[in-house]
């Protein structure tokens, strides 16, 4: 049996979304002006009013979408296509979904906060001069470090910037209040909490709100028009339902099997980088064994049981350096020997035994193979 410790990739679907997915697949669809088009709407419109509550939204706030990419491609393309501006500020740490559609953006001037050290931004000052909007990760896929969210958003919305949230590492692990953030809008994503893959959430305030993108039959305010994946919202409004009352035990269950697991790290394996620094989640933890290569280190953990993650994609089958280390500082040679080992509502004790035992001969292993 393999032990997963790839949780920020995705999580197992909890049995009450499998179950949500089974019962509901058969609806038909909810635009439909008659009786089995009105069951389905009904089922759609409880799942979205159930996320609101959970979310600290509006139900019509939220918006279905088909991933976390989708949801953060909607904002971030909306919200700038309905300004005159072209300046956009940025973390320099965002997942590809953001810096991507960043880069994409026609005429955009991106100005990018800096960081400290651990991973967090540390110098919120270009947040208070207007631009088209402003964006920043709640929680780095991966090292887990929480940015400052509230504060962005209020200093963001205090210049008439709107400000985008990529929560799709956050949602299902800590409290999450769209309202009390001041956000203008936030994205999720539902596979990341136990939900089915393939659906995505963007909360959207109705102003300053942004403008559609994608074109059709004008479903979820126009902003994401397709017919719904009426299960799909069943099965995430589940997910996320349950998610919330584990959230606060599981919190710290899994914050004390991380350290345990940092810990044991620490003790057994010399020159070992930590780069998960607090405030972080408390389900990361992501370190470098510098002069060995992180491709290495995953294939081997990968034959002794164990599926992890170098944390940063691979393009074309070859991994770069982690843009996340790069942007924090940390020499190549550590970045490239990076690990991500992430914890979820699976993760037993056992899970991280197994890891200390067969870690530090595979980073050995690694590093006598060397680049
Ligand atoms: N944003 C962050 C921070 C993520 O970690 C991910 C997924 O890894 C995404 C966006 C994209 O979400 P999805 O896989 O639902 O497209």
């Amino acid at each position: 049996m393999s032990h997963y410790l790839d949780h920020a990739a995705t999580t197992p679907m909890r049995a009450c979304a499998v179950e949500a997915l089974a019962s509901y697949s058969g609806l038909l669809n909810p635009g439909g002006q008659y009786a089995s088009g009105r069951e389905a709407r009904r089922v759609l419109e409880e799942s979205r009013e159930r996320i609101a509550e959970l979310l600290g939204a509006d139900p019509i706030e939220v918006i279905f979408t088909a991933s976390g990419t989708e949801a953060d491609n909607l904002a971030i393309q909306g919200l700038y296509a309905s300004s005159q501006n072209t300046r956009v500020v940025s973390s320099p740490l965002e997942h590809s979904a953001v810096r991507e559609t960043i880069e994409h953006l026609p005429g955009a001037e991106v100005e990018f906060l800096p960081l400290d050290k651990g991973g967090h931004v540390a110098d919120l000052r270009a947040l208070d001069d207007p631009a088209a909007l402003a964006t920043s990760m709640w929680a780095n896929n991966e090292t887990g470090a929480l940015q400052p969210v509230a504060e962005m958003a209020e200093r963001a919305v205090a210049s008439g910037t709107p400000f985008h949230i990529d929560a799709v590492q956050v949602v299902g692990k800590i409290p999450v209040d769209f309202h009390q953030l001041r956000a203008t809008t936030l994205a999720a994503s539902a596979h990341k909490f136990g939900g089915p893959r393939g659906v995505g959430i963007l909360l959207a305030r109705r102003s300053p709100a942004p403008s559609a993108v994608i074109f059709g039959g004008g479903q979820e305010r126009g902003l994401r028009p397709g017919t719904s994946n009426v299960a799909g919202a069943a099965a995430t409004a589940a997910a996320l339902a349950e998610a919330s009352v584990e959230m606060a035990a599981e919190a710290a269950r899994l914050s004390a099997l991380r350290d345990e697991l940092r810990e044991g790290i620490l003790a057994r394996i010399p020159r070992t980088e930590v780069h998960t620094v607090e405030p972080a989640l408390p389900t990361h933890l992501f370190v470098s064994f510098p002069g060995a290569v992180g491709d290495s280190l995953i294939m081997l953990l990968d034959s002794a049981g164990v599926e992890a993650s170098t944390g940063s994609a691979c393009s074309q089958g070859v991994n770069r350096a982690s843009r996340v280390l790069e942007a924090m500082g940390v020499s190549l040679e550590s970045a490239r020997g990076a690990l991500r080992l992430t914890l979820g509502r699976t993760t037993t004790p056992e899970d991280i035994r197994a890891v200390l035992d067969v870690l530090p001969a595979v980073v050995e292993r690694a590093r006598v193979a060397g680049v």
